[in-house]
């Protein structure tokens, strides 16, 4: 063993030269603490298990919130007869009632009765709109030919 300062022959074990009085490198300990850090690399792969067990808890959370939302929310229950005499009462203010009409048809909060009502009322509106424009129009055409054949006689 020798000296890497001055290159003075050191007795196995010195920490010191006793010629310049450098320090001795320990080349042992570097090459242990080199060492250490390789087996801590398989470590990381369990952090990654935690997640996988809070996963399945997620979807038993949601899985029964789903049921009673259903149930809470798409009411299917039957109305009332003062919900049906409000309904009917709204019904007959003009504008409004077509408002209301597509409010409870596609809202998702409406009753489901009432839904089918506001489908079905508008359905037959629709059905009035479509006849009301054609005799309309069939009138209005009639008419027009009366007009025209009278004016042709005058
Ligand atoms: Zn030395």
């Amino acid at each position: 063993m020798f000296c890497e300062n001055c290159g003075n022959k050191l007795p196995d074990g010195a920490k010191f030269c006793g010629g310049c009085g450098a320090k001795t490198e320990p080349v042992q300990p570097a090459y242990t603490a080199a060492d250490e850090p390789a087996p801590a690399r398989p470590v990381p792969p369990p952090a990654y298990a935690p997640p996988a067990q809070t996963a399945p808890s997620y979807q038993q959370t949601y899985a029964p919130q789903q049921p009673s939302a259903y149930s809470g929310r798409g009411g299917s229950d039957p109305l009332g007869v003062g919900q049906y005499i409000g309904m009917l009462l709204l019904m007959c203010v003009p504008i409004l009632n077509i408002i209301l009409l597509f409010v409870w048809s596609f809202g998702s909060s409406a009753n489901l009765n009432k839904k089918n009502f506001a489908r079905a009322s508008l359905i037959l509106g629709a059905i009035g709109l479509i006849l009301s424009i054609v005799f309309g129009a069939a009138l209005s055409s009639i008419i027009g030919e009366l007009l025209g054949g009278m004016g042709g006689y005058y």
